[in-house]
């Protein structure tokens, strides 16, 4: 694994679906009232029994439905939270309210969960099932240091480190404005942007977050989901692979064998026919009997895997190239981008890319930079017909994006 590259498809489908939308009528949705887009809330912990606080510098802890303030201090040790039946304990104390939140009243302040210092407040709520959800209340511009030292290595031309900042920025505006109803916009690992907090930050894309402060892409005016991924293999995907995009700057079909240095950019992968069982009768599908073939029977324009038909001695199972993936895990089948031999007792997979394919691929950009494409230039060219637009321009106007369909609910 190369560092700083997230291994993984991103952002996947599960994350995509829960946006909440559904087939339909192409209505772009504008929104009733705008969040305030200077701010994103990130989930960085969910379903954990307890977590562990902890504070340096002037802070306060407040019910996170009055406000009303429990605690002022200026230095907390390592304190546990944990969810009980009457509500929240706070160490000892047992608290009667479902939800806290952690204030840093100065800017240096650093709030610490599980070890991990992260920027701006924390709030705690404890749910039903007696777990806490941790949501993380953080400026734009600082969620973005924190996953763009995750997403791309900081030693990648400034340029190509630039183009994925902007795309970045778009992607969690879009997260935001979509989710406004909901609690949180995105969650801050892998399956939005992988988020690192205040320690994961490093100078060289701090600086490509600061170059870039307030710079979006939208599409006629509108924020659409600006997917990335590590290496494509060789061409882009179109959007519908992960739900219900269909705009011009996601349509894929951007040919591109600039991403050719990747270490994904070729990978192989034996999968035996015991392998293959094993892992169906392990998983949900149960097991479908001795493995006699495994073939893809349907391919997306782009030559991706869109359906992948197993068949066993008992039945035959249809599987996407998500579901496929998912099945033998995403960093060990690197991308939906393969073909299928079958040699003896096993099947051979050839493939090309690291991730599902959709938008900028990052080793792409990254040979751009090194040819001396700017960053505007390098996302318009992964992103056909989009424009590069500072915020600041927008002020007086509501930010709307791009999505197809109604809400579901
Ligand atoms: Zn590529």
């Amino acid at each position: 694994m190369i560092r700083g590259i997230n291994p993984q498809s991103k952002p996947v489908l599960k994350q995509v679906l829960s946006i909440g939308i559904t087939f339909g009528m192409c209505l772009p949705i504008a929104w009733a009232q705008q969040p305030n887009v200077d701010s994103i809330r990130v989930a960085v912990s969910q379903e954990d029994s307890q977590v562990e606080l902890q504070v340096k510098g002037l802070f306060s802890i407040v019910t996170a439905n009055t406000g009303r303030t429990l605690h002022e201090g200026r230095r907390l040790h390592r304190l546990k939270i944990q969810g009980t039946s009457q509500g929240i304990a706070l160490g000892e104390k047992q608290l009667p309210i479902l939800g806290i939140r952690i204030e840093p009243k100065r800017e240096d302040t650093t709030i610490s969960l599980n070890g991990r210092p992260l920027r701006g407040a924390l709030e705690i709520t404890r749910r039903e099932d007696l777990t806490l959800r941790v949501i993380n209340t953080v400026a734009l511009e600082d969620y973005l240091r924190g996953v763009l030292s995750r997403e791309a290595p900081d030693y990648w031309p400034i340029e190509a480190l630039k183009a994925i900042a902007i795309a970045a920025r778009t992607y969690a505006l879009f997260q935001r404005v979509t989710k406004a109803e909901q609690d949180y916009d995105v969650t801050g690992d892998v399956m939005s942007q992988d988020y690192g907090g205040k320690t994961s930050e490093k100078a060289a894309t701090t600086r490509a977050v600061q170059q870039t402060a307030g710079l979006i892409l939208l599409y006629q005016g509108r924020l659409f989901p600006t997917f990335y991924h590590s290496t494509c293999g060789g061409m882009t995907e179109h959007a519908r692979v992960m739900g219900p995009f269909d705009v011009q700057p996601l349509k894929g079909g951007v040919s591109c064998s600039l991403c050719y240095a990747s270490p994904f950019y070729s990978w192989q992968r034996r999968l035996s026919r015991a392998d293959i069982g094993w892992a169906l009768h392990k998983s949900s599908y149960g097991s479908i009997g001795p493995i006699q073939d495994l073939q893809v029977t349907r391919r997306t324009p782009s030559g991706r895997a869109q359906q992948i038909t197993i068949t066993g001695k008992s039945r035959t199972l249809l599987l996407s190239g998500f579901e496929f993936r998912s099945l033998f895990g995403f960093d060990h089948i690197r991308s939906p981008l393969f073909s299928i031999t079958p040699v003896e007792d096993a099947f051979v997979l050839d493939g090309h890319g690291w991730g599902h394919g959709v938008g900028l691929c990052q080793w792409g950009a990254l040979e751009l930079a090194r040819r001396g494409f700017s960053a505007a230039e390098i996302l318009v060219f992964y992103y056909r017909g989009a424009d590069v637009v500072s915020l600041k321009d927008l002020k007086d106007q509501p930010i709307t994006a791009i999505i197809q369909g109604g809400k579901s609910n």
